[in-house]
């Protein structure tokens, strides 16, 4: 998997991609990643990657010839063909990171660890030029309901959370799969006392969070870990992790059970 990030502030990555997972994931070439500064697509002296907002307005725009021409080139296509998509295959997405965007989700996520290539766009100032939204990127996406300065952090949670899916870059495979966001089949919902209606909808996977996890001491400050998870009862601990789990759900992320 490679992952080109178009920024204004290469030095940012110099940091995010040096740790744990990534880093390993890099060190085994199980994933590239290639920074490309905005600015070498600028012709003037000043190397101007933006400009004031038509219609006027507060901010500026980061302007769309430099991001076209970045792309562009990466791709190894010519100036002013990117806007045939053709170009960037099937197997490659262009990413534009845009609080205006898609919410990004953990099946975001696993399809994008299918694919071969990931471009990011990342906006600064206002935004982006819309026509790059229009006719550039593949996609438009957001990392939740609130507005950042930039796009690098979240186009670093992308190629973290994308990273860690691929087959290999975590140590024990079952880890990924058994974890918050993962899925749980319709009639399990069903068991969880919510009567399913029989809209289709329903015949979905839905997903809950996270069981609670314990590490030594068993008792810290008065507050023990929960007996069942010492017992060694295999059964019991799976029984309690899955009522956890939906308890958890129930109290933190209401929205991700079905509706009653
Ligand atoms: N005027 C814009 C915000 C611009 S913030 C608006 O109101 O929607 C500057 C840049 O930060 C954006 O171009 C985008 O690349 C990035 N950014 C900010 N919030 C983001 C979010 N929630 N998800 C993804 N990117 C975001």
């Amino acid at each position: 998997m490679r992952f080109d990030l178009i920024t204004i502030f290469p030095e940012f990555f110099v940091g995010p991609l040096d740790h744990g997972i990534l880093r390993r994931a890099r060190e085994t070439s199980l994933v590239e990643v290639h920074v490309q500064d905005l600015r070498v697509f600028t012709k003037d002296r000043h190397r101007t990657v933006d400009d004031r907002p038509f219609g006027g307005g507060e901010g500026m725009v980061l302007k769309p010839e430099p991001l076209f021409e970045a792309v562009e080139s990466l791709l190894g296509a010519g100036v002013g063909e990117a806007s045939k998509l053709g170009t960037a295959g099937p197997k490659t997405a262009i990413v534009l990171m845009s609080a205006a965007g898609k919410l990004l989700r953990q099946e975001t996520a696993r399809r994008y660890a299918q694919l071969e290539r990931i471009i990011f766009i990342c906006g600064r100032y206002e935004g982006v030029d819309e026509r790059v939204a229009e006719h550039l990127a593949t996609e438009e996406i957001s990392i939740g309901d609130f507005v950042l300065s930039g796009g690098e952090l979240p186009a670093m949670m992308v190629v973290d959370a994308v990273t860690r899916l691929l087959p290999g870059a975590l140590g024990n495979e079952a880890s990924s799969q058994n974890e918050s966001f993962s899925g749980v089949a319709h009639s399990e919902c069903e068991s969880l006392g919510r009567t399913g209606s029989s809209h289709q909808s329903q015949a979905t996977r839905y997903s809950l969070l996270d069981f609670p996890h314990y590490t030594r001491p068993a008792e810290y400050r008065g507050w023990p870990v929960p007996e069942v998870l010492i017992g060694g009862n295999h059964a019991e601990v799976a029984k309690w992790r899955r009522a956890a789990s939906i308890e958890k759900t129930r109290r933190n992320r209401p929205d991700l059970l079905p509706r009653e």
